[in-house]
């Protein structure tokens, strides 16, 4: 099949989304790159946008089969940062002119922790004159928690669908985990008037091609406004690596297919915030670069105090322990390499979320 990628900007059917990533011809793949490099350019601008994430604990009442924190992973050290050190960061964030800092952790849904969470909203509008746009990563929350989220003044929410087929999601989840409560959590946070980005992981053992199609129509099925992907990358200490056959196949199949997950999805929604997300970085030294050329617009560099970052290892080779944020970003020679700049002081909200019914 041949699709006149350039010409089908926003109208993409499974069959052809599947074609596009099952790409392997580098000039095939460059031209697939291109396209949606120019479309995120037509379509948003060419600033990149900064989120600065703080990882603040990993402490967490879930059990996921993939990630390095889960709660029966009695092997790492659990932290917390406290709210001095974590409005440090953040104060760090806001004198560097990032605009926008994203607070995650592992999931806890008790009183003292949504308290907490409380507090932080506060106190970090507070300290940066309400300028600081506030991203959470908190998982699965009551309504109500949300909503007071919301009204304190976070205006995005990450919460990743994992794999929108709930098979494979209930494959990589114990029973307790529930594939409908996560989609209803999203339903939630949009009513709320949350600027929404949910996600997959790329390359999960048993996944298809088609199931990859289909997280993307899912993507614009349920109209998100920013979306943060990327490669699955084990960690040893999870019962999901114990399914891996090949460590190595893995690494470049799923670095190549989440360079071509980014691009395909810019093309069929080129609206959005798309990340380059950490995990690329994981697989590849220059992987987050290689994500903004194949259509991405946002970068996330951690900014969790490196004291902490050891112990925050969802996977293998999650970069930057030891590593300052201001250096991590030096990599990035984006005038010269990108024909981009980044957009500081700005929050860079997604064009996609003010054209919403
Ligand atoms: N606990 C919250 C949640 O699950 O939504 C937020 C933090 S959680 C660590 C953030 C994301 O890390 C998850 O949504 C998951 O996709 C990703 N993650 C965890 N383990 C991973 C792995 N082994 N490879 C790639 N991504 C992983
Ligand atoms: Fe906890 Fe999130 Fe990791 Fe699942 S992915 S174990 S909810 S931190």
């Amino acid at each position: 099949m041949q699709i006149d990628i350039k010409n089908s900007a926003g109208n993409l059917t499974s069959n052809q989304l599947k074609y596009l990533l099952n790409l392997k011809q580098t000039a095939e793949l460059k031209e697939l790159f291109k396209t949606a490099y120019q479309l995120r350019i037509n379509n948003l601008d060419r600033e990149i946008y900064l989120r600065g994430i703080i990882e603040f604990s990993n402490i967490c009442s879930k059990d996921c089969y993939y990630c390095g924190i889960r709660k029966s992973n009695q092997k790492i050290n659990r932290f917390k940062m406290s709210k001095t050190e974590i409005l440090e960061s953040a104060g760090w964030i806001y004198k560097n002119n990032y605009a926008s800092i994203v607070l995650q952790s592992g999931e806890r849904n008790d009183p003292e922790f949504i308290n907490f969470v409380n507090d932080l909203i506060k106190e970090i509008k507070n300290l940066s004159n309400n300028k600081l746009g506030i991203t959470l990563s908190l998982g699965e929350q009551d309504k109500k928690t949300y909503q007071k989220w919301f009204e304190l003044g976070a205006h995005r929410y990450l919460l990743r669908i994992e794999s929108s087929n709930q098979k494979l999601y209930e494959n990589i989840h114990p029973v307790s985990h529930s594939f409908k409560k996560r989609l209803n959590c999203l339903n939630i946070l949009r009513e709320i008037g949350y600027q929404v980005g949910t996600g997959v992981m790329i390359g999960l053992p048993g996944q298809t091609i088609e199931d990859l199609a289909n997280d993307l129509l899912f993507f614009k099925e349920i109209d998100v406004d920013m979306v943060g992907m990327g490669p699955y990358v084990i960690h040893k200490q999870t019962p999901l690596a114990k399914k891996i056959v090949d460590e190595k196949i893995l690494k470049v199949r799923n670095f190549d297919l989440a360079l071509k997950m980014i691009a395909a999805l810019r093309i069929l929604i080129p609206d959005i915030n798309i990340a380059a997300t950490t995990a690329l970085d994981a697989l590849s030294p220059d992987g987050k670069k290689r994500g903004l050329k194949a259509g991405a617009n946002i970068i996330m560099p951690v900014i969790t105090h490196p004291n902490y970052r050891k112990d925050y290892q969802l996977y293998e080779n999650k970069e930057l322990i030891g590593v300052s944020a201001a250096d991590e970003f030096k990599k990035f020679d984006l005038s010269k390499e990108l024909n981009a700049k980044i957009g500081y002081n700005k929050w860079g909200d997604s064009p996609h979320y003010f054209k919403r019914n």
